[in-house]
């Protein structure tokens, strides 16, 4: 038997690809973004009462992600990308009917839309359910996993003068917290686990609107060598 189920609306987020974004929400705090919900869930009566909560659960499609063909293992990034497990096991992208879930921050409320921060969401990401956290109930103090019991060690970032200028600027601009947002997720080292790239080998990402580049002058170290903006 088939269930449809439909967005109640649509992540407007700093991430405009999927390249850098953290692996798990709460990794940068510095990630906002916001929910525009769709009617009718957009008139302020469906929100009524989330302004006690801190946080929200949500459920998501990873919208970039879908497939037709089931996947029964994945190789998960987090492991290297070169051992595979059951896709239940993991909290890979490939997932049986695409579905995703976070557990975000919820800045500020207001009728049809939730600011959020700490996201590990696409732009445009379809949002299935909101549903607020429940500290005694989601926050497990004896719980285990053994592949993922710690966050990922951070890797060094520092800036050239001209990318830190260039940082600063543009979060002013946008009203956006860029510096933190580029050194809490670059420190979350986004090149593949097997690649060991030359100091030459520049890599870019879109945050906000604007172009973020560094290279790895040596292998547990990224430097930040411009911010532009996106033409
Ligand atoms: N916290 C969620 C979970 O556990 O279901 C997501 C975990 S998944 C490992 C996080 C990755 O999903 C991000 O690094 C990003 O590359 C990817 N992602 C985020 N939004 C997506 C979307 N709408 N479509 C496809 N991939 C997406």
């Amino acid at each position: 038997m088939n269930y449809s189920v439909a967005p109640v609306g649509y992540v407007r987020s700093c991430f405009k690809e999927k390249f850098a974004i953290p692996r798990q929400p709460q990794l940068a705090p510095a990630a906002r973004g916001v929910l525009e919900l769709l009617p009718p869930y957009d008139t302020g009566e469906a929100v009524a009462g989330l302004e006690q909560v801190s946080h929200v659960w949500l459920l998501f499609l990873f919208h970039q992600a879908l497939e037709d063909k089931p996947r029964l293992k994945v190789r998960p990034p987090r492991l290297g990308g070169n051992k595979s497990m059951g896709v239940f096991a993991t909290r890979a992208t490939h997932r049986p009917n695409g579905i995703g879930q976070s557990v975000v921050r919820l800045e500020k409320v207001e009728a049809g839309r939730l600011w959020l921060s700490g996201i590990d969401l696409l732009d445009g990401t379809p949002v299935l359910d909101i549903k607020p956290y429940v500290p005694y109930a989601d926050a497990l103090s004896t719980a285990v996993n053994q592949m993922a019991d710690a966050p990922p060690a951070p890797i060094a970032v520092n800036w050239s003068d001209a990318a830190l200028i260039q940082a600063r600027e543009h979060g002013l601009r946008l009203c956006e917290p860029l510096l933190e947002l580029i050194e809490q997720c670059l420190a979350q080292d986004p090149r593949p686990a097997y690649q060991i790239p030359p100091p030459e080998r520049v890599y870019g990402v879109k945050f906000w609107d604007v172009q973020v580049r560094w290279h790895y002058p040596q292998a547990d170290q990224i430097r930040v060598l411009e911010v532009v903006k996106d033409l």
